[in-house]
């Protein structure tokens, strides 16, 4: 007989694990389906995030940082660092470690909560029967649920004529293992991941090329942010080519070739390692029986409502899967907010106040909408700035390039959006997006104290800008 549980979560990344534990905390009976091995081939709760995601990748930034900081600003402060060398395996042992801490961390977490974790596929048929494929070949067991939630995540998107091989054509978890910075490294798309992890292997020595589809730079975030990212990512030693359309890239005599097409015609351009970052798409390979009644969207996602809700009753999408950013905080919401409606409680999500941060160095962040997005939909706003060049903490720190940029409406006041690029920004935007849950204005932002010397004085300076009356910069 199926063994019967409340609620079964269907992947246990940042959207599954943090459902599976919610729901439990209700009070309801959880199980949490979860595939992913780890590198020692043991269950690896944590998903995309915490295995070759998020994680990973903010360790290698952190220590291709500290290396770079040897080597190009500690002079500035007096400080003389005879030679500085990198050790590759060293620093991905560590994010090997880190990786481990965090994922043990959910086992541990899961098991606290009492939640069942199966170390297996999940297949969903009709009338919410659960089918588990163990990882490990062992027998396969039936189960059952008064709800399923399906947060089964993303994968790469591979291009035509560039196909993975794992060693020279990479995705992300290829490029968070290269066991030595490549002379030269090759990006198609520079987008997130193209700007996190080419920013890795430039400051710990690959010359490295991002080649764009796009005529614009990171056309997501707000264009006077994403013009001075570009400078100053360039001035960082990126070389970012827009307006470039790789046709197809072919392994020959240990390099990779790719053919690329511009304006001037086509080319051909040689790397040794090529990562290949041009977007992920919702991954639901052996999830759906023919008779789980879930219908996809025409982009493959899980079609589902407001709410999350899919097409098949009982059962709910959530995180990469399902239409909206492919954020690991937007997932770890949506699993709340699925487990609180489960338990008969209210849930609200405001998509609209998510906010993106890109991790390079400045960091950009935003929340809210671009100064395009308010012009196309007619919307009279006002818009406030301020450099972080004329911030104290930022120039102490010798972080002063960047800038954060406020609109707010020209009637009411209430912020529309903020885009920030400089140290921090990762953290500087939590208070816009709390501003922006509370339907603050620039004036609330003007009138609450910051503490000073601090970073965040500058979005209080951008927010007194917006009125015109900045005191560290002219109006
Ligand atoms: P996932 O994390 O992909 O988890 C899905 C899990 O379900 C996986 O473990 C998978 O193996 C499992 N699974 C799939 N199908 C089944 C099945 N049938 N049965 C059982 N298990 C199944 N986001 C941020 O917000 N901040 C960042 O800094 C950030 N950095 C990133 C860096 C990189 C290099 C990448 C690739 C992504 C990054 N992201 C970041 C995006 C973030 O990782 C995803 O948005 C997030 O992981 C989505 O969570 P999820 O739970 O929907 O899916
Ligand atoms: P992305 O959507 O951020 O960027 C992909 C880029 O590739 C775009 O600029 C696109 O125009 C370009 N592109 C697409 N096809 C191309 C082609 N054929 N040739 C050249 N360029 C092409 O995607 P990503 O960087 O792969 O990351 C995937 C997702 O993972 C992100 O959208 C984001 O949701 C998530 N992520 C988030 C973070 C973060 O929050 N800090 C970090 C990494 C990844």
């Amino acid at each position: 007989m199926a063994e019967k549980f409340d609620v079964i979560v269907i992947g246990g990344g940042p959207g599954g694990y943090v459902a599976a534990i919610r729901a439990a905390q209700l009070g309801l009976k959880t199980a949490c389906i979860d595939s992913y091995s780890g590198k020692d081939g043991k269950a690896s709760p944590g998903g995309t995030c915490l295995n070759v995601g998020c994680i990973p990748s903010k360790a290698l930034l952190d220590s291709s940082k500290h290396f770079h900081h040897v080597q190009h600003e500690y002079a500035a402060h007096g400080i003389h660092v005879k030679e500085a060398a990198i050790d590759v395996p060293t620093m991905l042992a560590r994010k090997d470690g880190v990786v481990k801490k965090l994922t043990a961390g959910v086992t541990q977490l899961l098991k606290g909560n009492k939640v069942t974790f199966y170390h297996g596929t999940g297949t969903l048929a009709g009338s919410r029967q659960v089918t588990v494929s163990p990882v490990d070949g062992g027998t396969a067991l039936q189960l059952s649920a008064n709800n399923v939630i399906l947060a089964s995540g993303s994968v790469p998107i591979e291009i035509p004529n560039v196909a993975f091989d794992g060693e020279y054509i990479v995705d992300n978890v290829g490029a968070l293992d290269f066991d030595h910075a490549p002379k030269t490294l090759g990006v198609i798309g520079a987008g997130v991941i193209g700007l996190e992890l080419g920013s890795v292997w430039n400051r710990l020595g690959s010359e490295v090329t991002l080649l764009e589809a796009l005529p614009d730079f990171l056309a997501l975030a707000d264009r006077d942010i994403a013009k001075l990212a570009e400078r100053e990512f360039k001035k960082q030693g990126l070389d970012i080519r827009l307006s470039t359309r790789v046709k197809q890239a072919a392994v020959k005599k240990k390099k990779v070739v790719v053919t690329i097409e511009t304006a001037d015609g086509e080319s051909e351009l040689s790397f040794d390692r090529l990562l290949v970052s041009v977007g992920r798409k919702p991954y639901t390979e052996g999830l759906l029986a023919d008779d789980s009644g879930v219908r996809l969207t025409e982009r493959g996602q899980i079609e589902v409502d407001e709410q999350s809700r899919t097409s098949a009753p009982g059962v709910w999408a959530i995180g990469d899967c399902v239409r909206g950013p492919m954020l690991a905080h937007k997932a770890s919401e949506e699993g709340v907010a699925v487990a609180e409606l489960i338990a008969g409680k209210p849930a609200h999500i405001h998509f609209e106040t998510v906010p993106w941060v890109v991790y390079t160095d400045p960091e950009i962040a935003w929340v809210g909408r671009t100064e395009k997005e308010l012009k196309d939909a007619g919307i009279e706003y006002r818009s406030g700035t301020f450099p972080f060049a004329a911030n104290g903490r930022a120039l102490a720190g010798g972080q002063g390039a960047g800038l954060v940029k406020i609109m707010a409406d020209s009637e009411t006041d209430e912020i529309l959006g903020v885009h920030i690029f400089g140290a921090n920004a990762s953290e500087l935007i939590a208070e816009c997006v709390v501003a922006m849950e509370f339907q603050g204005s620039s004036e609330d932002l003007a009138r609450i104290v910051h503490a000073h010397p601090t970073l965040s004085e500058a979005v209080h300076e951008a927010a007194m800008h917006v009125d015109r009356r900045a005191i560290h910069r002219g109006n």
